[in-house]
């Protein structure tokens, strides 16, 4: 369909892509690739399944909260969902996960209640429960609630049947989180083509179903206990500290064929391959389910198919330790590499230096008027420009130390007519000798840009003439302005 009434209805039919580079020979390895999903993963199918399900069982009301304990992508999913459909979402998460998950979250429009790394899975879950009884919240409970399973039968089960186009499946590999996409999955593939085995991977260092020990439950079914055999593990969005009942159902109707324990490196490794020799872009979990997939290609009789399932996109792993080793600042060979021609190189600019201040006879009288009257109005001043990333810096360390300022912006709109702005700062470079914006005055006296702001206000000069001119600040701030310099500024670091 290329046109859509909203975002939610471009979830799902996602691509099965064939993996040639990685695939044993002779094997036909096709990944499904979640990431193509709005909001890159999986859990974008559960997160509208879920909420759906709950309108039209009237469990829902227009308005209401929703809230659910999640790793990330369901809270992701859940955040574009309720976006759209305005319920305001509240997210239980470990403080363990990626920052960029909480990032993405709030950015959405959700609020995220962190809970300790120590408490695990179990300790998220548990906050969403007593968040959702104290306010009336709907839980979506994506672990025990059906309609995780049956988007997985509904959609991504019809989906591989429907691309493969009557092609026999020799095997399908998962991980599981909630189970859902392995309970919904399983089941159709299984009746659809009972030969088909169904492998479910999991981290070889929490193999909780891999032991065969089972999972103490409570009298309502939910987990009493984190499983005995989970261990922390890298493959975020897999195995939380027990097996939930989802998962457990569709061992007990026999659709799991075989349980594949995968290391943590294989799962890095093969992520990293999957991007670099594959071109395909997914999270630590996706790579973790391709190595369960090779070693099922490997004993694989020739000419299978098989598919493996690709949960998320890579970009929620940039700070964990899939990005680990890879820098921002440039290696020996890329320095090298620059230093095979002689321009654009650090240590030796080809860009001549700030061109000096233009000395004009001929300064505004208007503009030298404006900035009198500027100076005299309010005894900290700032000429700025609209998004100068210096600018910001300074504005941040003004909102942070509670400094009263007064700022102009000589590139707005309003300045614009007859190159005012232009003028102004004509006026600026010929008083000050700096042609360079921020331009900072304290009691109509110049101070110098941002560099020299921060400066004095480190050497305790700023705070003595803010003083003088009975100028406010916060007295107990112990900020080092520094960290509000735009991040590429910050030291380079030395790769080894
Ligand atoms: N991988 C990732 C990255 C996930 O976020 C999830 C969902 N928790 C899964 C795999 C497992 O999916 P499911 O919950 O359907 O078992």
């Amino acid at each position: 369909m290329a046109r859509h009434d909203s975002i939610l209805s471009t979830i799902g039919h996602t691509p099965l892509v064939r993996l040639d580079i990685l695939a044993p020979p002779g094997v036909n390895l096709y990944a499904k690739v979640e990431a193509f999903n709005p909001m890159g993963s999986v859990k974008d199918r559960m997160a509208l399944a879920v909420i759906e399900d709950a309108e039209r069982r009237g469990a829902l009301r227009p308005g209401q909260t929703v809230i659910e304990a999640t790793s990330g992508n369901t809270g992701i999913g859940l955040a574009m969902v309720c976006a759209r459909k305005g319920y305001p979402l509240v997210v239980t998460m470990a403080e363990s996960f990626s920052v960029e998950r909480r990032k993405l979250l709030r950015y959405l429009g959700a609020r995220v209640v962190l809970t300790p790394a120590a408490e695990k899975g179990t300790g998220m879950l548990n906050k969403a429960i007593e968040l959702a009884e104290r306010h009336g919240y709907f839980l979506c409970r994506q672990f025990e609630n059906e309609a995780n399973a049956d988007v997985h039968v509904r959609t991504t089960a019809r989906e591989i049947l429907d691309d493969l186009a009557g092609l026999p499946l020799y095997a399908w590999v998962t991980g599981f989180g909630t189970g859902g996409t392995l309970k919904g999955v399983a089941s159709v593939l299984k009746r659809a083509s009972p030969a088909t085995r169904v492998v479910v991977a999991e981290p070889d260092n929490a193999a909780m179903l891999g032991s065969g020990v089972p999972q103490a439950r409570d009298a309502t079914g939910a987990p009493a206990a984190s499983h005995p055999r989970f261990r922390p593990h890298l493959m975020q969005g897999w195995s939380p500290d027990f097996i939930s009942r989802l998962t457990e159902e569709a061992v007990t109707a026999g659709h799991v064929d075989e349980v594949v324990p995968v290391a943590g490196e294989a799962a890095l490794r093969l992520a990293r391959e999957l991007a670099r020799c594959e071109g395909i872009f997914a999270g630590t979990s996706s790579g973790a389910t391709l190595a369960a997939a090779l070693e099922v290609a490997q004993r694989a009789p020739a000419g299978s198919h098989i598919v493996c399932m690709l949960p998320d996109t890579g970009e929620r792993y940039l700070s964990t330790p899939l990005f680990d080793g890879i820098d921002a600042e440039m290696n020996e060979e890329e320095l090298t590499l620059s230093r095979s021609t002689p321009g654009y190189r650090f240590e030796a600019p080809s860009a001549p230096a700030a061109a000096p201040p233009p000395v004009s006879a001929a300064l505004d009288a208007a503009a030298e008027r404006f900035v009198d009257e500027t100076l005299a109005a309010a005894p900290v001043v700032m000429f700025a420009l609209e998004w100068c990333e210096f600018c910001w810096s300074v504005r941040k360390f003004f909102a942070r130390q509670g400094i009263d300022y007064r700022s102009v912006d000589l590139d707005a709109a309003a300045l614009q007519a007859d190159d005012f702005g232009g003028k102004v700062r004509a006026v600026l470079a010929a008083r000050t000798g700096a042609a360079t914006i921020p331009r900072l005055f304290i009691g109509g006296e110049h101070l110098g840009g941002c560099s020299e702001l921060f400066d004095a206000w480190r050497d305790g000069s700023l705070r003595e003439r803010l003083d003088a001119l009975g100028v406010a600040y916060d007295r107990d701030q112990t900020l080092d302005p520094a960290s509000l310099l735009p991040g590429w500024l910050h030291p380079r670091t030395t790769t080894a």
